[in-house]
């Protein structure tokens, strides 16, 4: 079915069209045909009927003017001197019977008469050329008696013989006698009418007045006029008949009084006549055959002009369908398709710009324009799927930006977040990295071919480049980011495990403050190396590879030590002193922490009594996890290893960072509240680089806040972070919550601090962490510097 051309395929509508339009006019043609064709066959009977009736009548005059003709030699006979002298003599006489008779014969063969009869006044035989003509005295009786006879045509029948018959009276000048003169009918009067004519005629004769007729003479041959001769019907007039495979037309007539049976039919031949018409027809049926062919031309000519536009918009709305919104949909006509055609295209524009919109909210960022995670996952899926050559992704998180935001105003973040954009793609511009924003202060990079060496160098970029302060409005921020960097086939093939092996070593890369990391095992609790290093960890404990730091703790405004925060180490039989940074993080994600944090505790507990020992009053901070927090036992643990070594929860500052917090709020709260009544005091470490506000740590039982190194160690330089520091000792005193500044490296930053109101410091300025021992040795030499020296002009007229 589906080699057929369309229009020759009655499922399609092209097909439809062609077939109705040719059998309409098959229709039409073969209805006039058949008119024509009757009307041709009523006209030929017509014509042909009038042609016989005036043949009969021309046949009849024919035969009239014959016997005028034979009458006339009659008279001239009658009238003939030698005749009359011979009729004259007395009839005793020997051979005037002979005299008479070759009268007779003469005239008679002259004129061609089959017999000359003479008979006198009594009608009695005198003489005659035959010697049966005694037969012809009843028609010679019969014509004397009754002059004007036989018709113009002086026709009668004797013995079933037809004769033209004529009569003259001879007179003397007295009447003496009658000539009589018969003529057999024969074919001349046939012969002329067909030379006048297309008429054939046959004279027919029969026996009796049921008998069948036989022909007598014809022009026509003699088998044919026998045949013709069968056919007449008993009712006579006007027959239809068949004669050597041809069709007539005749007229039957009677020559005598209707009851004789003599008459003649008139034959026409219908097939001759109709003939002329017959070509007409031909040439009909040419002309109809021509006539469909250009019609059938035509119709699929029309067809196609009203399928084609049709066919066009299905598959329009075909590639439509298929989701290809691209090609417009063009008009092909100006009719009822056409308009179709417009509202299929406006649907179209409709479609596409309305996709175009769901494509750029589902890849793009709204804020900065560039790429989202869903555009960056499908580019790194299609370029790792496309080839195994080397590629790193970089990721990028900003320090502090959350507390940016807090202070300086969302707008203001949002503001930053543009500007950082624009920075990392004109890093980017010339070297076809592939730049991304996954939300919130995250960027991450596709850097193409690169290896380590090539990503730490693209990171140290950034890093260099972020140096240099933004400027927005009139404030000044201090860039500065976690660049975590995991490269592609080494760390993985697949989006998901590079994007969090990225993160993870961002993660890392922050909390170490180290700038940029590149992702290593280690750092994953899933990685077969990490659960070989959980091993490892928990030996440490057993065969005491921990080692616990600590760190001084000042009062700034008196410069006496009264605490010091208590820091892990890892004294490793291969690796060394390992920093915690390499640790605990893992340590976190294993569960290990818990572990590690009641084994600092007891540590911590030792050293505060031993201090007591040798005549020291120290607290110790102690940091916790958010695994810490959610062990609903921690406080009740807590206090049984406190009791171990005659410890009391006033000896201990336990520090949260606020991110563990945020794990679960709900359950942290529980076990913070739980600590606070148990009399421990509690610290918020870290504070700015995490998500919660001043006004969230209103809900917290906590008594101190440390402010993260980052600040402390910028202030100097960066009149903002000065302003956040300042404005965080004000709010957290606001909130009765003592303050610590971490990271404090000069002497400079201590003076600032305790200007700025700050209540305690940390940092190496005071002293770096050391071996408990260590630190308890050296704690009585503790003297607090002189800073008479430092100035703070400059600093303190920026931030009045
Ligand atoms: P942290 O609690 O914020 O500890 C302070 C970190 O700042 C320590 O690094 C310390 O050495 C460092 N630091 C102190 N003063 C200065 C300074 O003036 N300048 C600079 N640049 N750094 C200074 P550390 O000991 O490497 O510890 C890193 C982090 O490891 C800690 O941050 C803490 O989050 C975690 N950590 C250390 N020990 C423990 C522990 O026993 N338990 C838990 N859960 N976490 C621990
Ligand atoms: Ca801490
Ligand atoms: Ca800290």
């Amino acid at each position: 079915m589906s080699t057929l051309p369309a229009f020759l395929n009655l499922r399609r509508l092209e097909g439809r069209i062609v077939a109705l339009f040719l059998a309409l006019l098959l229709v039409v043609q073969l209805a006039s045909f058949a008119v024509i064709r009757t009307s041709i066959e009523r006209n030929a009977n017509g014509s042909i009927a009038a042609e016989l009736k005036t043949g009969e009548r021309v046949l009849r005059r024919l035969l009239a003017q014959e016997a005028a003709r034979r009458g006339d030699a009659a008279e001239l006979l009658a009238m003939d001197y030698g005749f009359k002298e011979a009729i004259g003599l007395p009839l005793a006489e020997e051979g005037t019977a002979e005299t008479i008779r070759d009268a007779l014969s003469n005239q008679g063969e002259r004129i061609g008469a089959s017999v000359v009869v003479y008979a006198d006044n009594e009608l009695r035989l005198v003489a005659a050329t035959r010697k049966d003509a005694g037969r012809f005295l009843g028609l010679l009786q019969a014509r004397v008696n009754k002059p004007g006879p036989g018709g113009d045509m002086q026709l009668a029948l004797l013995d079933g013989q037809a004769y033209q018959v004529v009569v003259a009276q001879v007179r003397t000048p007295a009447p003496v006698g009658w000539v009589l003169m018969g003529f057999a009918l024969d074919a001349t009067a046939l012969q002329d009418l067909k030379s006048l004519s297309d008429l054939r005629a046959v004279v027919v004769i029969r026996t009796g007045t049921e008998g069948a007729w036989r022909p007598l003479v014809s022009n026509f041959d003699t088998e044919a006029a026998l045949s013709l001769a069968g056919q007449i019907p008993a009712a006579g007039g006007l027959f239809a008949a068949e004669v050597n495979e041809e069709q007539w037309r005749g007229r039957f007539a009677p020559l005598l009084e209707p009851q004789q049976p003599l008459a003649v039919v008139l034959l026409r031949s219908f097939d001759e006549a109709i003939a002329p018409y017959r070509q007409l027809q031909l040439t009909l049926l040419a002309l109809t055959l021509i006539g469909v062919s250009v019609f059938a031309l035509g119709a699929v000519l029309t067809a196609r002009r009203i399928s084609g536009p049709i066919k066009t918009l299905s598959d329009s709305a075909e590639r439509l369908g298929r989701g290809d919104y691209k090609t417009p949909v063009r008009r092909h006509s100006s009719d009822e398709v056409g308009d179709l055609a417009d509202a299929f295209e406006a649907m179209r524009q409709g479609i596409r710009s309305r996709e175009e919109q769901v494509h750029r909210l589902a890849f793009w960022d709204p804020l900065t324009g560039l790429p989202n995670r869903e555009q960056f996952s499908q580019q790194l899926a299609l370029r790792l799927a496309r080839d195994s050559s080397p590629c790193a992704v970089l990721m990028l998180d900003l320090d502090r930006f959350k507390h940016v935001n807090d202070v300086l105003g969302h707008a203001f973040g949002d503001r930053l977040l543009c500007s950082v954009a624009q920075r990392l793609q004109a890093l980017q511009r010339d070297r076809g990295a592939l730049l991304a924003r996954l939300g919130g202060d995250e960027f991450v990079l596709l850097l193409e071919g690169a290896d380590q060496a090539a990503a730490q160098a693209s990171a140290a970029r950034i890093q260099a480049d972020f140096e240099a302060p933004l400027h927005i409005d009139d404030q000044t921020v201090d860039l500065g980011a976690g660049i975590g960097i995991a490269l592609a086939p080494e760390h993985g093939s697949e989006v998901s495990q590079l994007l969090a092996r990225a993160e993870l070593a961002m993660y890392a890369a922050k909390r170490r403050q180290q700038g940029s990391m590149v992702y290593e095992a280690a750092l994953d609790a899933g990685s077969q190396e990490s659960l070989s290093l959980l091993g490892e960890l928990r030996r440490a404990i057993e065969s005491q590879e921990l080692r616990l730091y600590l760190q001084p703790k000042v009062d700034l405004r008196d410069g006496t030590i009264v605490s010091a925060e208590a820091l892990v180490r890892w004294q490793h039989p291969s690796r060394g002193l390992v920093p915690p940074m390499q640790f605990i993080p893992f340590a976190e994600q294993t569960g290990f922490i818990r572990a590690l944090t009641a084994w600092v505790i007891e540590e911590s507990a030792r050293m505060t009594q031993e201090a007591r020992r040798r005549g020291m009053a120290v607290r110790i901070s102690v940091n916790l996890s958010t695994r810490d927090l959610m062990d609903q036992e921690l406080p009740a643990k807590i206090m049984s290893l406190l009791a171990r070594h005659g410890a009391a929860p006033a000896d201990l500052c336990l520090e949260i960072t606020e991110s563990a917090i945020m794990d679960d709020p709900q359950r942290a709260l529980h076990t913070l509240e739980r600590l606070s009544e148990l009399g421990f005091k509690l610290s918020i470490d870290d504070f700015g680089t995490g998500y919660s506000s001043l006004a969230y740590l209103k809900r917290l039982p906590v008594n101190e806040l440390k402010i993260d190194s980052s600040f402390v160690m910028a202030m100097e330089r960066d009149l903002d972070d000065a302003k956040i520091v300042r404005s965080t000792i004000e709010l957290a005193h606001n909130l009765g919550l003592s303050v610590v500044a971490e990271g404090v490296e000069t002497g400079k930053a201590w003076k600032l601090l305790a200007e700025l109101g700050c209540d305690e410091g940390q940092g190496y300025f005071i002293g770096r962490p050391a071996p408990a021992q260590q630190f308890m040795d050296w704690l009585p030499s503790w003297l607090p510097p002189d800073l008479s020296h430092e100035s703070l002009d400059t600093v303190m007229a920026g931030l009045t």
